[in-house]
């Protein structure tokens, strides 16, 4: 391995010329794509070098996904999929990481779907488990540990476009949310040292990267005291508590250690929010303007259900905070239909808590429930689909209308865009973000890839602003 920046480097996978090839195939929330590089840098020492094409791989490994019940059965058909490939190509490995791995376990192997499984805290063990493929052993490793962060190694940007990455700073969770398997599947929270997250950011902003995002279940939870679960803080010493870091201490080192890069962060728990946090990204240009901040439901009584540690009120009370600290600053959610028991009322709390806020775009779905979850346990999924899916579509509809009259309050403005790649619907027009996250597209003249263009807005879309550069910012 060599060093860069105090990181652990996979070495140059290319000069390797006996490289096996190497396709991850990730689904689910960002913290799976970012493992997944990190998964290629851990192989990349033994000889992987990573493929994009799955048909020329000798390890495809799915980084799955448990959050939903139709995520596990879109797995499921990858896996059908692979099993077919390995007939005729029986030198084919396929392995399971993730959160499935987690929750399956050695199932997985006696189903003989996959030669291998790993949970997330077992990315390191495996090129031994790629051994005991070769020598016929089960091949499972699902150990949750208390420690682990990959804090040292740099990961291998795949499918990058060159401009953004992301960067872990916390794994696992400690909430226990009634309907969240995360806590079984990732375990419990833990924040990876400051110096390697910054350490990171200087590699990225050397190798030409423009934009980093923090990554965590719960990145607000962020608390580096020397490394163990956040939930024995309590028992450091007076030394270690007196100079840990939060995650306000922590953006504002990021954010001042590379002033020139656009730092984003993600998911933010509201329990967990502090004004300290709103403060550092008031103070600080380059960390954008937007929050992305799940509330799943507008009811106290569906809350309270979900074990979420905030009300309406409070939540109100932190949007008007918000509003008052960072005017203008772009707010999404996470919201879920048809929770256990929910009733037409409490999906009516839901409707006004959205008119509240008027957030700029939101990830909605209807309640399936987890196997193992306190929900799954304690409470009866009783809400008919039919109804979720009618309840589904009103949140979705009132979302469409926000959206929409938050993109026409940028009509006519100049917004900074960041340009991240080819607009999917037109080849002549580049797309970046805001700084509020909303999409822009614009037409290409003479920019590139990674400029920071300034762009005025003619029209839009619920889901896109349209414009024509104006120059480079
Ligand atoms: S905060 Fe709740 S929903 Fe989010 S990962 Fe933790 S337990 Fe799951």
């Amino acid at each position: 391995m060599r060093e860069s920046q105090g990181l652990i480097t996979a070495g140059d996978p290319v000069a390797k010329k006996a490289a096996k090839k190497l396709y991850i195939e990730s689904y689910g929330c960002q913290m799976n794509f970012s493992d997944g590089e990190v998964v290629a840098a851990i192989l990349g020492e033994v000889g992987y070098r990573s493929t994009s094409q799955s048909d020329e791989a000798d390890l495809v490994l799915l980084n799955t996904c448990s959050i939903r019940e139709k995520a596990e059965q879109s797995i499921r058909k990858r896996l059908a999929h692979y099993h077919a490939v390995k007939r005729k190509n029986p030198r084919l490995k396929v392995g399971v990481l993730g959160c499935m791995a987690e929750r399956l376990k050695s199932r997985l192997l006696e189903e003989k779907a996959v030669d291998l499984v790993a949970g997330p805290d077992a990315y390191r063990d495996l090129p031994r488990l790629l051994g005991a493929v070769e020598a016929g052993s089960p091949a499972v490793n699902t150990c949750h540990s208390k420690t682990e962060t990959y804090a040292e190694i740099n990961p291998v940007r795949l499918d990058s476009n060159g401009v953004s990455a992301w960067v872990s700073i916390t794994r696992g969770c400690d909430n226990m949310c009634s309907f969240c398997v995360v806590p079984f599947t990732r375990g419990r929270e833990r924040s990876r040292d400051p110096q390697h997250i910054v350490a990171e950011c200087m590699v990225l902003w050397q190798d030409g990267y423009k934009e980093v995002t923090l990554l965590g279940q719960n990145v607000d939870s962020y608390l580096w005291y020397g490394g163990g679960p956040k939930r024995d803080f309590k028992y450091a010493s007076e030394l270690a508590k007196a100079t840990a870091m939060d995650f306000a201490q922590l953006l504002e080192l990021v954010a001042q250690t590379v002033p020139a890069m656009r730092i984003r962060f993600s998911t933010s728990n509201p329990q967990d929010m502090t004004e300290d946090v709103l403060r550092v990204m008031a103070a600080h240009d380059n960390i954008c303007k937007s929050i992305h901040l799940p509330v799943q439901s507008g009811s106290d009584r569906i809350l309270k259900l979900m074990n979420r540690q905030y009300t309406n009120q409070s939540y109100r009370r932190l949007i008007d905070k918000i509003r008052d600290i960072l005017p203008g600053c772009g707010i999404s959610h996470d919201l879920i239909a048809g929770f256990c028991s929910e009733t037409e009322a409490d999906h009516r709390d839901t409707l006004r808590l959205m008119d509240y806020v008027r957030y700029h775009f939101g990830y909605m779905f209807a309640y399936s429930s987890r196997p193992g979850t306190a929900a799954a346990k304690k409470l009866a999924d009783d809400v008919p689909e039919s109804t979720k899916k009618r309840r589904l579509q009103a949140i979705i509809a009132r979302q469409r209308l926000h959206s929409s009259m938050r993109m026409k309050e940028q009509l006519g403005r100049v917004q900074r865009v960041l340009v991240a790649g080819t607009s999917k619907k037109n080849e002549g027009e580049w797309y970046g973000r805001n700084t509020q996250n909303a999409v822009v597209v614009f037409p290409k003249g003479s920019y590139q890839l990674g400029d920071w263009v300034d762009v005025k807005v003619s029209d839009c879309t619920p889901a896109t602003l349209i414009g024509k550069a104006v120059g480079l910012a």
